[in-house]
């Protein structure tokens, strides 16, 4: 088993409050990305966890034990660094070795273990060799076997992929999931890369400022960002956001901005200052002719066309705000002309203006 609770949870530096009050359930074989811009506190929350920083105030439990002071080394946790930490002057197989030697475990268990975690990781071939006569990408490997080799209930990862170059990183990225899914262990991973976190995550914890923003699985994080914080980090090209005016008319809510209208659920709204999100790829040219109860309608001037290969991305302006749609070729919009977009009710985010919080 491996369940972590992190419960209340703050760790504060002179005035900065890096970590601030998070509650998160980590379910046994989870893998949980923290997931945040830099500075965030994705990794003072880790070093928490792996017994490496003392929390101001909170409590983590790891199977119903609380660990909240423990030291690192009495947690049966076992932690990947961004560097890979390993040790220069010992032997791929005395690195893989050493957390055994640290546990006395007798000499051919050891020997018999590091063999099989290296078939796993296929570094069997390397053993003999030190970590500078590693490629980077073999350094990792290394990395996690020294992490795997001692069987802990959960494996910690500080944005373990950062030093590969980009094609070993998705091979990697691949790797990792595997591995996940034939430990099923529990795993918690930083990283800044919302690739890294919708690819890999059962479940996303998107931190702000040491704030909980969002915890859900990467569907939830995408389809229903909680905030406009969250609806504005994750995606490529990023959610178009827009200030606009909601109110009701005829018992239906409805928001309106400089070119702008949009019809939303049956309700009644008090007349409010809203941000209204559509990503890029709900965006579409108006058909002549098409109308429709629901969604909204959205009038603008297209300034720029960009061709990705498979698709493109046009940036149109609306009212004093550019928004961006994107489509496969041949998009229907044209540099310079006036358009109308179009977007499905259930592709429209509604935020309050002044919490950031999602309306619904
Ligand atoms: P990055 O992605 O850049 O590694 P992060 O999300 O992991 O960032 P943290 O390293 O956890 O962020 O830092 C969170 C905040 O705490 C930052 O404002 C940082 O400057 C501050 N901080 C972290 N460690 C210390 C420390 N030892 N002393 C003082 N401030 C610290």
């Amino acid at each position: 088993m491996g369940r972590i609770r992190i419960e209340n949870l703050s760790r504060k530096f002179a005035d900065v409050t890096a970590v601030d009050n998070i509650d998160i359930d980590v379910r046994d074989g989870d893998f949980l990305v923290l997931l945040g811009p830099s500075g965030c506190g994705k990794t003072t929350l880790l070093r928490m966890l792996a017994g490496l920083l003392e929390p101001t105030s909170g409590r983590i439990l790891l199977d119903d034990e609380d660990i909240t002071t423990a030291p690192a080394r009495r947690r049966d946790v076992a932690m990947v660094f961004q560097n890979y930490a390993l040790y220069p002057h010992l032997s791929v197989a005395k690195n893989l070795g050493f957390p055994l030697k640290v546990k006395k475990i007798d000499k051919a268990s050891a020997v018999a273990r590091v063999e099989e975690v290296a078939q796993q990781l296929e570094i069997a071939h390397l053993l003999e060799r030190k970590p500078k006569e590693l490629s980077g990408g073999q350094r990792q490997r290394v990395a996690v076997g020294r992490a795997i080799v001692r069987n802990p209930k959960a494996f910690l990862m500080d944005e373990p992929l950062s030093n590969l170059d980009a094609k070993l990183r998705t091979a990697t990225r691949r790797e990792l999931t595997d591995l996940h899914r034939r430990l099923g262990a529990t795993f918690v991973y930083v990283t800044h890369d919302q690739v890294e976190a919708m690819t890999m995550a059962t479940r996303i914890a998107l931190l702000n400022h040491g704030r909980l923003e969002q915890l859900g699985t990467p569907e939830d994080v995408y389809d229903r960002p909680a905030s406009v914080f969250v609806a504005g980090f994750l995606g490529s090209p990023a959610m178009n956001l827009v200030d606009a005016r909601a109110f009701s008319i005829g018992g239906r809510v409805r928001v309106s901005a400089e070119g702008i209208e949009a019809s939303l659920w049956p309700g009644e709204s008090d007349s409010r200052d809203v941000v209204l999100g559509i990503r890029p790829e709900h965006l579409t040219p108006l058909h002549p002719g098409a109308d429709s109860e629901t969604g909204a309608r959205i009038t603008v001037d297209v300034t720029s066309v960009e061709n990705l290969g498979s698709e493109q991305v046009a940036y149109c302006m609306v009212g004093s705000t550019t928004i961006c749609v994107r489509a496969p070729r041949p998009i229907a919009l044209h540099e310079g002309q006036p358009a109308v977009l179009s977007a499905e009710l259930r592709h429209l985010h509604l935020f309050d203006r002044s919490s950031g919080r999602r309306l619904e």
